[in-house]
């Protein structure tokens, strides 16, 4: 897919600004400028008589200017009355202007005037109409006028005018077979795109605006299938790499399921045992374990690491959170020291000393699991034998993380993946509460094998959820109170404020401080992310073993927290935080057999945003449920985490609203790749040329 040659590039007569500006809108050969599809479309195919113009209603208007003047009531605002052969007058009215525009409007001038009628002060009237001078006889444009997404100075013009040139310049012939756009329905290539950028009079703008016109379904499809193709490209790659068979020998395993003091469920068992099929071959696993808030993913994943340490090979354990991946390096210590097995600890705040110690037993290969952040997979740390990777809450890493982390392989590592099959890389397991819907994992986790653990262990009781405005804060309080001083835990999380650390620090230290006033019979410990991680620790062992019976926090206590005594969870302005991390959140509580209480305490007034999160969050406890409504109301690129990294997701379909065609891309990506492999790889160079390889993370 690196096959770039294919698309030619742009001309070298476009003047440097405007290739700068181009290069913003991700435009770097002619065929970015023929995919360059428009939002929108004007009408200038025609007149509308002044006395037919419809208020709402945007029409093309010509006549003659017969009055122009600045008034300045209440701005300065320049009007003209524009009379065509109907008689009537139309008032042109412009809040900005130039001198020049000003000109363009005087008295006698032939005006066309596009834009949307409405009825003003003196009559009907166009606010910033766009105008043109015309002469007596103008001919109309044959085709409807394209409105692109643009940048800040780069006019519609210029761009309409590369994109006329591109069309022309680029070969358009078709990467599908016909017989197979004919089974599908679907207009050539070709014309699709021609027609979406020179779209004929009576073509039905609706179905344009809406994407469901012909040629917006052959430009969603090849997007779709592209997409598809790149994935099972993906996957044949992942298949010729080479990874350590790990056996599985039952011995320590074994004997960690027997010194557990619970049984593992029905779910756990099934994950394991396809994780468990996974690491036995040689090719590298690729697997990702969901299973919500609560439902046991760490002892399946100290499972899948007593394979591979029983194999000989070294696991790394990174999770996202100093505070998280601290909680599994207690746990698993708890649970492996038994079985003379000694992790070792790697964190970034570590003391130089001992992050040195750390990495030189690692090195040397003294140590088979590292625990850690994602210092764990910073340059300097070199594993001896790494034959298991995985990665806690894997949504919380960025996909360039995600990618680095490829590169810790067993034998010698490089990091580019094109370059050799012979390499040995390491098996990869990769936990999330935070499900994936189905439509999604389809198109960007289709190279992924995914488990699910679809069962919560037993003895839980559901967590009751409420709502209270903050007007009743006291009361909350008071329920805090008595709730401690019957032996009960709580959380008290503050909020992210404006995306700042130290206000919601501030904030956490005065809740503290709030609390430990109201309260001085109790213990109250405060956790937050600037406390140093020996300090977070000592907090959260406290916290543990019962000796603070009132935690506040910020969120950093949002993923993995594990103290199944506690059972109340108020979460202070749940209206400023997302769904994910309401779920999550609200995850710490409901982990023993007490019932738990989570009070979302917001105030008012509510953005329609935060009214329909908090309504999700109400109403529902099914993380997949509550995730697929996310997406309804975010959009997937954020579900993905890939906003922040920057990476393109789908341009044209829609994942909610494609969803069938989704599936057919599907199908006949497996097709085209059996009986038409030369039309696969030219439909991946027409697409995919140009992207980055984020969809291997
Ligand atoms: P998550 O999937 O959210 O990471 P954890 O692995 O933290 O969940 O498990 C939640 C709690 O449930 C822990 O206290 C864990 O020890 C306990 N647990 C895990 N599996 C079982 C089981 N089969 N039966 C009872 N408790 C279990
Ligand atoms: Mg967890």
């Amino acid at each position: 897919m690196s096959d770039k040659a294919s698309a030619p590039a742009l001309s070298p007569k476009i003047p440097k600004p405007t290739l700068d500006k181009l290069a913003r809108l991700g435009i770097k050969t002619q065929l970015d400028l023929v995919l360059h599809l428009p939002l929108r479309y004007e009408d200038e195919t025609r007149l509308t008589p002044i006395n037919d113009l419809q208020p709402g209603v945007s029409a093309q208007v010509e006549g003659e200017i017969t009055h122009c003047e600045i008034v300045f009531r209440p701005r300065r605002t320049l009007i003209a009355q524009l009379q065509d052969d109907s008689g009537e007058i139309l008032y042109l009215r412009f809040l900005n202007f130039y001198p020049s525009q000003q000109k363009q409007l005087s008295i006698g001038k032939r005006i066309r005037a596009l834009g949307e009628p409405r009825m003003g002060f003196y009559g009907i009237e166009m606010v910033h109409p766009k105008c043109r001078a015309v002469g007596e006889a103008s001919e109309l444009k044959s085709t409807l006028t394209p409105i692109y997404p643009t940048v800040a100075g780069l006019p519609q013009a210029t761009l309409s005018k590369q994109i006329q040139l591109a069309l022309k310049a680029v070969q358009l012939t078709d990467t599908l077979p016909t017989e197979f756009l004919q089974r599908l329905h679907l207009p050539d290539f070709a014309s699709s795109v021609k027609v979406l950028h020179n779209p004929p009079p009576d073509i039905l703008e609706q179905d344009l605006l809406e994407r469901t016109h012909p040629a917006w379904q052959r430009i969603k499809f090849d997007e779709l299938l592209a997409q598809q193709l790149s994935m099972r490209a993906h996957h044949r790659k992942r298949q010729q790499r080479k990874a350590p068979a790990l056996e599985n020998k039952y011995n320590l395993i074994n004997k960690l399921i027997n010194s557990l003091p619970f049984s593992l469920t029905a779910a756990q068992d099934k994950v394991f045992s396809e994780i468990r099929a996974d690491l036995q071959r040689t090719h590298p696993m690729q697997r990702l374990l969901q299973g919500d808030v609560g439902s046991g993913k760490t002892v399946v994943a100290a499972l899948a690491a007593l394979q591979a340490i029983e194999s000989g090979y070294q696991v790394a354990l990174m999770a996202p959170t100093e505070i998280l991946a601290e909680q599994h390096y207690r746990k698993l210590h708890e649970w492996l020291t038994p079985l003379n097995i000694e992790p070792v600890w790697l964190s970034g705040s570590l003391k130089k000393k001992d992050k040195t110690e750390a990495i030189a037993r690692i090195a040397e290969g003294s140590t088979p699991l590292a625990i850690g952040t994602h210092a764990l997979f910073q340059s300097q740390v070199e594993f001896h034998k790494l034959g298991l990777v995985i990665v806690d809450e894997q949504h919380k890493f960025g996909v360039q993380q995600r990618l680095a982390l490829r590169g810790k392989g067993a034998a010698e590592s490089n990091p580019d993946n094109n370059s050799t099959n012979s390499e040995i890389i390491p098996h990869q397991l990769m936990m999330s509460a935070t499900p994936i819907p189905r439509t999604l994992a389809m198109s960007y986790y289709a190279d992924l094998d995914v488990s699910v653990i679809d069962q919560l262990p037993p003895g839980r009781t559901p967590i009751v959820t409420k709502l209270i405005n903050d007007a009743r804060r006291d009361e909350v309080i008071e329920r805090v109170r008595i709730a401690c001083t019957e032996g009960k835990q709580a959380y008290w999380v503050c909020p992210l404020i404006d995306e700042s650390e130290a206000l919601q620090l501030q904030t956490a230290l005065d809740t503290h401080a709030t609390l430990t006033a109201a309260f001085p019979e109790l213990n109250i410990g405060l956790v937050h992310g600037k406390l140093g991680s020996a300090e977070k620790a000592e907090v959260m062992a406290a916290f543990k073993a019962n000796q603070l019976q009132l935690l506040v926090a910020t969120t950093v206590i949002e993923v993995g927290v594990d103290v199944p005594n506690a059972s109340l969870m108020v979460i202070d302005h749940a209206e400023r935080m997302g769904l994910a991390q309401l779920h999550q959140l609200r995850g710490r509580v409901g982990r023993g057999s007490a019932q738990s209480l989570c009070i979302l305490l917001f105030q008012n007034p509510l953005s329609e945003l935060a009214r329909a999160r908090l309504k999700v969050i109400y109403e529902n406890t099914d993380g997949f449920e509550i995730a697929r409504q996310d997406m309804l109301i975010r959009g997937p690129g954020e579900l993905l985490g890939a906003r922040q990294s920057g990476m393109p997701l789908l341009r044209f379909a829609d994942l909610e609203q494609d969803a069938r065609m989704l599936e057919f891309a599907r199908d006949m990506a497996d097709e085209l790749l059996k009986d038409h492999p030369e039309s696969a790889s030219a439909h991946l160079r027409r697409w995919m040329a140009n992207k980055p390889d984020y969809l291997q993370a």
